[in-house]
């Protein structure tokens, strides 16, 4: 009742939330206290948290950011939704996001911007900038998010919260509205990394659903956040610390190294020599699954249907241009370009293989060092509308995550300062399957 009623005071401020479920959370909540009062209390009962709006709610719109399913209201919950509801967690309700997941700022939502907590004229980052910005704003104290090319960990950052993008397959899709299926993958976004550890216990886990899901048994990530860090071998790739960082960001990140060095870690100069083609591929490969993905969109099955069309090519076309907004068509055309007969190899299979050089650049600094430590984002959060009418700036915001989906491997990003008075993020990143050292890394930090 207190977050409900903190949500209805404060988030008109804000616009992190879709839809509040405030009947369906007060349920939750007194079927959370029956079991409490039984003795028979699940790892979150009774903890509310908040669902970003690409998982499907039995019963509860799911809109993904967009007018296209605006009224789409799912028959079936996500499999991550599931797990938290077999966990007792009450969900408050549904967060915002840029529309199918597709931007950094949040601003191509059709439920428009959500604004950062630490200065409404900002952006929270995105696409989850609407789970974020609600733990921020401590609305929540946990939220659901998603991550294809740095939705968790860079709206994370710029919200001064901790947000987990697990390795690529630990997490199961079914239910979770695809955008670059190859890519995707839920995480939490937390006040700390042991809440975030909390919540992925949870999230993680078998799923013979979804055919990427890798089918490991549930773990408790929280098994290691205490363990001592001394001899820790840290990363530190030159290419994260070049041109385009903002300098001020870049003292906090080696501030927080420097406190690490304190810690009994070892700070290790690496390369990722195939650091500068992450964001070219990515927009190649992403877009080109998501004009596979979108194409289900068509007006006839579910979401958005045009008034009275003349024959089916207008109805698919009418509800398409509708439906969508200037992003996802700019990402369809894109897609489907890189995918037609004849640019096929020039395009899609060159960033394949790229996707395959940025992988082993990992590989081989893993051999040497336990994580790899540098900036979530090249900036502190930026004014709204500022990036807006540049794509390629905004594309930018994700030039320290986009490479660790295309190599699978789980990152996180941790508060680790300010610069006048916005949050920078220290990213984490992990090896293949590593979480449980990643968040006990993060955990000696805080
Ligand atoms: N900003 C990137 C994009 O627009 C990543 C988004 C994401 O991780 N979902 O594609």
């Amino acid at each position: 009742r207190q977050l409900l009623a903190r949500i209805q005071q404060l988030d008109p401020s804000y616009n992190s939330f879709i839809s509040v479920t405030a009947d369906r959370a007060l349920a939750q909540a007194a079927a959370a206290d029956a079991r409490l009062a039984s003795g028979d209390a699940p790892a979150l009962c009774g903890v509310p948290i908040a669902h970003k709006d690409i998982f499907c709610t039995n019963g509860v719109r799911t809109s993904c950011g967009s007018r296209m399913l605006d009224n789409f209201v799912p028959p079936y919950d996500a499999a991550v939704i599931e797990n938290f509801e077999q966990a007792g967690a009450v969900s408050l309700g549904k967060t915002n996001m840029d529309e199918f997941a597709m931007g950094s700022s949040n601003e191509s939502s059709f439920y428009g911007p959500v604004k950062n907590p630490w200065d409404t004229s900002r952006v929270p980052g995105g696409s989850s900038g609407g789970s974020a910005a609600a733990v921020a704003a401590q609305l929540c104290p946990g939220a659901t998010a998603t991550d294809t090319g740095g939705s968790i960990r860079q709206p994370a950052a710029l919200t001064n919260t901790t947000g987990v993008k697990p390795t690529y397959g630990r997490v199961s899709r079914w239910g979770m509205i695809a955008f670059a299926s190859s890519l995707d993958q839920g995480g939490p976004i937390a006040r700390t990394a042991e809440d975030a550890a909390l919540m992925l216990s949870v999230m993680a886990g078998s799923d013979s659903r979804d055919s990427t899901n890798l089918q490991r048994p549930a773990e408790n990530f929280t098994r290691a956040l205490h363990e001592s860090i001394a001899g820790l071998r840290i990363g530190v790739p030159k290419e994260y610390f070049g041109e385009g960082l903002n300098s001020a960001t870049g003292d906090r990140v080696q501030a927080a190294l420097a406190e690490y060095e304190k810690l009994g870690a070892e700070l290790v100069d690496i390369s990722l020599p195939h650091t500068h083609l992450a964001v070219p591929a990515y927009y190649v490969i992403a877009p080109a699954e998501a004009s596979a993905n979108l194409s289900r969109f068509d007006g006839v099955r579910y979401g958005h249907r045009c008034e009275n069309p003349a024959d089916l090519r207008d109805l698919y076309m009418r509800s398409r241009g509708e439906g969508f907004g200037e992003e996802v068509q700019r990402r369809i055309l894109v897609g489907t370009y890189a995918l037609s007969a004849g640019y096929y190899d020039a395009y899609y299979n060159k960033a394949q293989q790229v996707r395959r050089l940025i992988k082993q650049d990992f590989v081989q600094a893993f051999e040497k060092v336990d994580v790899i430590m540098g900036p979530t984002a090249p900036s502190p959060a930026f004014a709204l509308g500022a990036k807006q009418a540049d794509p390629v700036s905004m594309y930018l915001e994700d030039i320290y995550t986009i490479a660790i989906n295309l190599a699978g491997l789980p990152a996180m990003s941790l508060p680790c300062g300010t610069v006048d008075g916005l949050p920078v993020g220290l990213q984490i990143i992990g090896n293949y399957l590593d979480e449980a050292r990643m968040l006990n890394v993060a955990h000696r930090y805080q």
